[in-house]
């Protein structure tokens, strides 16, 4: 599958399709850890601490660890206001409706958290409808926080609370190439399903630790000048393309 695509561009098709984590990768902060550092009881490091070694799933892990979390709506939402995005995530998200690329976003972390967020970002159709956002459910009750997994449980042996691989395996079809966006260990079933891999921060490492070819990055820009190459696109021209785009011309 890895055949030197960063030497021969896609500028054939079928045309890649774009997955991205959220936590970590759109937003610059973890936001699940956040809510965790500020309203749950701390034992909730304990049950990470299980996670990150692999003896249990991401599903138990926010189950056990949500369920140490007091908050309210407006606290929630205060946090979640405050969370840095990524400064060069919406004009990659025009760029990807510009050229036509399918994109998702595939998440452990909460649709409620990533749907405030991209209104924010200016994201909003497909992603915040929720037809190209695969994540946990989260609803706020009467300062309750009530999870659900819709995404769980198809073909994962992981226990994944967002089953990234299994998405992107039903999502791609038969022959398009993926390209994945990540950060963290929640990525690491999802970076063996993809064709290149644009990794930072804990991912990298992974990454480098099994031998997986990625590229690192900083910003989505770098993701937009990566992705723009496997289409044979010149930089340039896309970001004349994108500001006139953005000044509605
Ligand atoms: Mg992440
Ligand atoms: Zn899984």
């Amino acid at each position: 599958m890895k055949e030197n695509l960063s030497v021969s561009p896609w500028n054939s098709s079928p045309a890649p399709v774009v997955f991205s984590d959220f936590d970590g990768t759109i937003s610059l902060v973890d936001v699940a850890d956040a809510i965790l550092e500020q309203f749950a009881d701390p034992s909730w490091r304990k049950v990470e601490e299980e996670w990150v070694r692999g003896s249990i799933g991401s599903e138990e892990c926010l189950r056990r660890q949500m369920a140490l979390v007091k908050t309210t709506a407006k606290q929630l939402n205060a946090l979640i206001d405050a969370v840095p995005l990524d400064p060069d995530f919406s004009t990659f998200y025009r760029f990807v409706q510009m050229q036509r690329l399918p994109f998702y976003i595939v998440s452990d972390s909460f649709d409620y958290v990533i749907r405030r967020a991209l209104k924010r970002a200016g994201a909003d159709g497909e992603l915040r409808n929720g037809k190209h956002l695969f994540s946990s459910a989260l609803r706020l009750v009467r300062g309750e926080l009530h999870l659900s997994f819709p995404h769980s449980k198809i073909n994962c042996p992981h226990g994944c609370a967002t089953c990234k691989a299994a998405i992107i395996q039903r999502v791609r079809g038969e022959r398009c190439p993926v390209v994945f966006v990540g950060d963290g260990l929640s990525d690491r079933f999802a970076v063996e399903e993809a064709d290149m891999i644009f990794a930072k921060e804990e991912l990298l490492d992974y990454c480098h630790e099994k031998g997986l070819d990625c590229v690192p990055f900083q910003t989505f820009r770098d993701v937009q000048a990566g992705v723009a190459k496997l289409l044979g696109l010149e930089m340039s021209a896309c970001d004349v393309a994108l500001n006139v785009a953005a000044q509605g011309v």
